[in-house]
């Protein structure tokens, strides 16, 4: 097998040297209670991306232990941004399919005098648990019979007893430095209808005792996860040998990914879904699966970006402009070239008559892609800010008794400039150089710019998006999320297009010339152009 790329290859190559396992099983536990977002895509790449490597398998396994926040949307959402992303997983599991066993591990830990129920109530809990520096104090309920806990915990089972009246804990450690030993709860009871089970149960087992029970169950190898877990591994394995499991799961944390401008939260997200900030999940501007799929950004860029964003055991935070660096970079090799204008100025060729066809490479970096044909006349329209009428030193567009380049078909020369009344521009009037076509310039005139046009009479009407980032730069506008969210982040322009670009598929990428990414859809009979990616890379600057 190659060398190992990354820490948890590392460890696995050396479990699978050691001889402690042979077939290597992951999952992805994602918990139904929001969309996937770019922080999961590498959670994604991590779990499916070992498996594959080992010639494994990952398992999908919902975390639906919390049953008042869990809802079916969402498992249906997560099922098809995992598909999108281009994986297939194994076997799809959800915590609540366990729930029987894990309860019955639960009487097994009871019996063993591993696990007493406490009538503290959560606050008293809390209190009792101590501090990093002091240990924290016993539960007066600790030292209860098996027979006694388990006949409370039947009874908690049944019904008998009150919400959050009583829990089940783990006899563990009241003075462990570590205060996810010192007795955590690992049931509760907690009324509340569940998206698979309903009105079953009453109570709940906690995430830290029921996940490692799960990847058991399932015959997880190796259950990668977040650096926030690290602390929790203590418990996950104290579990896992309580009950003997074996081969026991091993858990290996590695570093959440962040990116500048992007937040991460399933809380916040639905917050900005439900205050009516952005569209709903799938907004192009979201930083979800979803979002990133209705943008047009290509699955294979974002797993391009978490490979290159690497697997870490410290945390640190990436820049958007690299993420957007990547699918720019993907985009760039496969989107056909079109031209559209934003904000349209008339341009009329005063000495041109009749029409004809221009040779149009679909797409410069790819030679196969070949060329189209693009229809060239009298009338065009450019984009108005190319004009300028005042222009600064250096002003390579199109300006009064200035040259400029049409893109792939003529130099023309401005003639003269019709302004309405306010001053604003109506039209531009040009000559063109016969003999200065793309391909055939013979005029011995150098145009230094090169700027692009539709034809007038072809052109489509056209919406044209531009987005934002959601969130402004954290060093000017404070760290609070709230005090960050761009409220203008979406700019709609009446444009004009080729016609090329209406007759194209729907949701196909193309890069408008100069402008940037953008992908084409219909909405209500309307050309829709909506920004993936800008052309400007910030980058490398
Ligand atoms: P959020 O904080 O957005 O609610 P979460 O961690 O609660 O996220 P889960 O549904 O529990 O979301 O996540 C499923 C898996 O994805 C977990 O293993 C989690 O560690 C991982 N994950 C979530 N966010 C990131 C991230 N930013 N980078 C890498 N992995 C992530
Ligand atoms: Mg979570």
């Amino acid at each position: 097998m190659a060398e190992a790329e990354n820490f948890i290859q590392q460890i696995i190559d050396q479990d699978i040297a050691e001889g402690k396992v042979t077939a290597i099983r992951t999952r992805f536990p994602p918990e139904p209670n929001g969309y996937l977002h770019i922080g999961h895509a590498k959670s994604l790449f991590v779990n499916f991306g070992t498996a594959l490597r080992y010639g494994g398998k990952c398992n999908l396994f919902f975390d639906d232990t919390n049953p008042s926040k869990e809802k079916t949307e969402y498992v249906d959402a997560i099922r098809e941004d995992i598909r999108w992303m281009g994986y297939e997983w194994d076997r799809e599991v959800y915590a609540s399919d366990f729930f029987d066993q894990i309860y019955e591990y639960a009487e097994r830990l009871i019996a063993e005098g591993k696990a007493f129920v406490c009538d503290l109530s959560a606050e008293e809990i809390r209190c009792t648990r101590g501090t990093l520096t002091e240990p924290g104090t016993e539960s007066p309920y600790r030292n209860r019979s098996p027979q006694e806990n388990l006949k409370l915990f039947r009874e908690m089972k049944a019904g008998a007893y009150e919400d959050g009246s009583r829990c089940l804990r783990a006899k563990i450690d009241m003075t462990s430095p570590n205060l996810n030993l010192r007795d955590p709860v690992i049931y509760r009871i907690l009324r509340a209808t569940h998206h698979r089970t309903g009105d079953r149960w009453c109570i709940y087992p906690m995430y830290d005792y029921a996940h490692p029970i799960c990847d058991f169950l399932q015959g997880v190898t190796h259950s990668l996860c977040t650096l926030e877990f690290e602390d929790h591994r203590p418990l996950y394995d104290w579990v896992g040998y309580s009950l003997g499991f074996s081969p026991k799961p091993r858990q290996i944390e590695f570093a959440r990914l962040n990116v500048t401008n992007l937040v991460m939260s399933k809380r916040y997200l639905k917050k900005l879904v439900e205050d009516g900030s952005v569209h709903g999940w799938d907004d192009p501007r979201m930083p979800t699966l979803a979002g990133l799929r209705n943008r047009g950004i290509p699955p294979e860029a974002i797993r391009d970006f978490c490979a290159r964003a690497g697997v870490a055991k410290a945390n640190s935070e990436c820049e958007i402009c690299y993420f957007e660096a990547v699918v720019r970079e993907d985009l760039n090799a496969r989107a056909p070239r079109a031209m559209a204008v934003l904000d349209p100025l008339k341009l009329t060729i005063v000495n041109y008559e009749g029409e004809e066809e221009i040779d149009f490479e679909i797409n410069q970096t790819a030679p196969d892609a070949g060329t189209r044909k693009v229809r060239f006349g009298k009338t065009l329209y450019i984009e108005r800010g190319d004009f300028s009428l005042d222009p600064p030193p250096k002003y390579y567009r199109l300006k009064p008794g200035g040259v400029v380049r049409l893109k792939n078909a003529y130099i023309v020369r401005c003639e003269e400039v019709v302004q309405r009344e306010d001053g604003t521009v109506e039209e531009v009037r040009c000559s063109y150089l016969p003999d200065s076509r793309s391909g055939a310039d013979t005029s011995g005139v150098k145009a230094k710019g090169v700027i692009q046009w539709v034809n007038a009479k072809t052109c489509i009407d056209a919406e044209i998006v531009q987005y934002d980032h959601l969130l402004r730069d954290a060093d000017y506008a404070g760290q609070d999320f709230s005090e960050r969210l761009n409220s203008d982040s979406e700019h709609i322009f009446r444009g004009k297009a080729e016609p090329y670009l209406a007759e194209a598929n729907e949701n196909e990428a193309f890069q408008l010339m100069r402008t940037g990414y953008y992908k084409k859809c219909t909405r209500e009979g309307v050309l829709v152009l909506s920004e993936i990616v800008s052309l400007k890379d910030n980058f490398n600057k």
